[in-house]
């Protein structure tokens, strides 16, 4: 006789209703990103559960446009150097993100700001009139 064991495996559960990142919104092109209407915790991308509380009362949001730029590296391949790193936006919502030194030298601290080109998206370092906007 042989004892048929069935065990529960948990499956992950998907909280990002899309992998894309970018959205339109009144004030432009913007990061996306979710609030949580009961912790107000703020996340990157369109989510569906809170990733904080599991909560699944959410909103969908702009993310703001600027942010500081935490750390950086530049990954070295055969044809181009290509800089990334991590930028902690003015919400507190930290993201891995392509970064481009045509705007000045990077450096961790420096205040960076998006930018948008057809469905390609990287941060620079922010110009004056956006940290005169911020100031
Ligand atoms: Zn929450």
């Amino acid at each position: 006789m042989s004892t048929v064991v069935t065990t529960a495996v948990p499956q992950p559960i998907a909280d990002l209703e899309s992998d894309g990142l970018l959205g339109e919104f009144p004030e432009g092109p913007r990061l996306v990103g979710t609030l949580c209407d009961a912790c107000a915790r703020t996340m990157i991308g369109t989510r569906t559960v809170c990733s904080s509380c599991m909560g699944t009362d959410v909103t969908r949001i702009a993310l703001p446009r600027t942010g500081e730029l935490y750390s950086f590296t530049r990954l070295h391949a055969r044809d181009s150097v290509r800089p990334l790193g991590y930028v902690d936006l003015d919400d507190d919502v930290r993201t891995l993100a392509d970064l481009r030194e045509d705007a000045g030298p990077l450096r961790p601290g420096i205040r960076v700001e998006l930018h948008v080109d057809g469905d390609q998206w990287w941060f620079a370092e922010a110009s004056e009139s956006v940290l005169e906007e911020g100031a």
